[in-house]
């Protein structure tokens, strides 16, 4: 196993993501303070890096495979930005994207974003916002088995709220089904406003009276009012960046086999007809793809994580010109209810949101399809995928015209559901990194599914193998 005090570490890293790249970017540049700068090699199975992050720039169109942005609150992921140079190209979403829409009973409807507002709006039922007022006197849960999101939505909020709100939110950001989605491991912030204030509106009062004493802001539930942000090229800028900073360690189309440990305690790294060593291994390759890489390490282990489900996602972006919408489309975008038969999980609209991702006269609507609850989008060739996507814009979003642009994405396994019994998964990955020291299992299948979660993931591990900084 390598020794942090002795001679130059070699450490490999399978998964060219974002998750894999941070990771070597951060233990590249805190071993060169550090005055130890291991030898890092990546092995990426792809003939290109980055992963889900990635951008097309195709017409004047600016495109995401997956991420569109992430959120200033994470300080690894604002360092990994500084530290690769990138700061000034940073991209703040512009204001108009803090309206946010709900396709409801046949209507687009803006969502109001304050309390006294949203309870004031005809989206929910007048029963259900008086529901949501009584949330304070809901007694709160600090022990007990865990919960789904759903559960705890309906627990705290009223069922109405969770079925009309929550599950489009949560379908929002994780493509996922509410009533599986452990709440420790999706919203670990959300269990400890209920343990440590005793319910939702308890701890943002609380936290707004701490953050006034403080001179600062408090912001909702995520924590402090953070801000989506982009790069001028997008988001594949980041990936992009960092791959060619690994010019000649970087080694693409070499998709990992299996890891497997030498006599000493190093590990050797296996592909079709090559092979390598390395004093520390990360995992950075999302989890069904180590579950294959470590099947003969711990058959355990790689059961377990191999039963994270990555839930099938795809991105539709179609360019439209401007006079082929009958609705401003001035926001983040619209969540698309289940309830209301429309087969989309919602749309960004993202030169509203990054102003110039789009030519002038033209919008880009970024439609997201399939998820936990329609794995059957993955079946659709990409001509039915357009056509789908086609019906969404015109039925909820008021789209007149045809595209004059088209692109598709598709994740066939696109983003990790952590579903209850999650925290245990990750659990039986820790303790393999326990039991074979310079093992890291790392990625948006296990602490994180954002790019945010992954660059603090990134961070933490660097700090670890180098026995630096907090981590230690
Ligand atoms: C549609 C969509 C929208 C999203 N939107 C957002 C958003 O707005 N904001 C946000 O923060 N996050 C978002 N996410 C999540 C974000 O994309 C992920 O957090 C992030 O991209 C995960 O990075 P990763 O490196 O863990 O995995 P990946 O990006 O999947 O990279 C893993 C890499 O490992 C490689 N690999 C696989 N198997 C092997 C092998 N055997 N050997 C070698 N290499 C291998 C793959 O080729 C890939 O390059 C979105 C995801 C999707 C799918």
């Amino acid at each position: 196993m390598y020794d942090p005090t002795g001679d130059r570490p070699r450490v490999i890293v399978i998964g060219g993501g974002i998750a894999g790249l941070a990771t070597a970017f951060f233990l590249r540049s805190y071993g060169r303070e550090a005055g130890v700068e291991p030898e890092v090699e990546i092995y990426e199975a792809d003939e290109s890096a980055g992963g889900t992050t990635r951008t097309s720039i195709e017409e004047g169109y600016t495109c995401e495979w997956g991420p569109n942005g992430f959120l200033d609150n994470e300080p690894a992921t604002l360092e990994l930005v500084e530290r690769a140079g990138l700061t000034s190209e940073l991209v703040r979403a512009d204001e108009a994207s803090a309206n946010r829409y709900i396709y409801h009973s046949g209507q687009m409807r803006q969502v109001p974003t304050k309390p006294p507002a949203f309870l004031k709006s005809n989206i929910l039922p007048l029963g259900a916002k008086l529901r949501i007022a009584l949330e304070p006197l809901v007694p709160a849960k600090r022990n007990g088995p865990e919960e789904s999101v759903h559960s705890f939505g309906t627990r705290r909020l009223g069922s109405t709220f969770a079925n009309l709100m929550l599950d489009p939110m949560v379908s929002g950001i994780f493509a996922g089904n509410t009533h599986n989605l452990s709440l420790e491991a999706v919203f670990p912030k959300m269990v400890a406003m209920e343990r440590d204030y005793g319910g939702l509106f308890r701890a943002m009062i609380a936290k707004q009276r701490e953050a006034r004493k403080k001179g600062t802001t408090a912001g909702g539930p995520s924590g402090p009012n953070a801000v989506l942000h982009t790069f001028l090229n997008g988001m594949g800028t980041l990936t992009d960046t960092l791959a060619s900073s690994f010019e000649g360690s970087l080694h693409m189309g070499r998709l990992v086999q299996r890891v497997e440990t030498n006599p000493d305690g190093s590990f050797l790294v296996r592909g079709d007809g090559w092979q390598t060593t390395g004093d520390a291994v990360i995992l950075a390759a999302p989890s069904w793809a180590t579950a294959e890489i470590i099947f003969d390490l711990d058959r355990e282990v790689s059961g377990a994580i191999g039963d994270i489900w990555h839930a099938p996602v795809d991105v539709v972006c179609h360019g439209y010109h401007q006079r082929d919408l009958g609705h401003p489309l001035n926001g983040f975008g619209v969540l698309i209810p289940r309830s209301e038969g429309v087969r989309a999980l919602g749309s960004l609209w993202s030169d509203a949101i990054f102003p110039g991702q789009a030519p002038e006269n033209h919008r880009l609507l970024r439609t997201i399809l399939g998820g936990a609850h329609d794995a059957g989008i993955s079946e659709l060739d990409e001509k039915q995928l357009h056509a789908t996507a086609d019906e969404a814009h015109r039925r909820v979003m008021d789209v007149r015209g045809e595209p004059s642009y088209r692109k598709a994405f598709r994740h066939a396994r696109g983003i990790a559901q952590y579903t209850l019994g999650h925290q245990e998964r990750v659990a039986k990955s820790e303790s393999l990194e326990q039991e074979l020291p310079g093992l890291y299992f790392t990625g948006a299948s296990y602490r994180g599914v954002s790019v945010n979660g992954c660059a603090k993931d990134a961070k933490r591990i660097a700090q670890s193998i180098l026995k630096i900084g907090e981590a230690v």
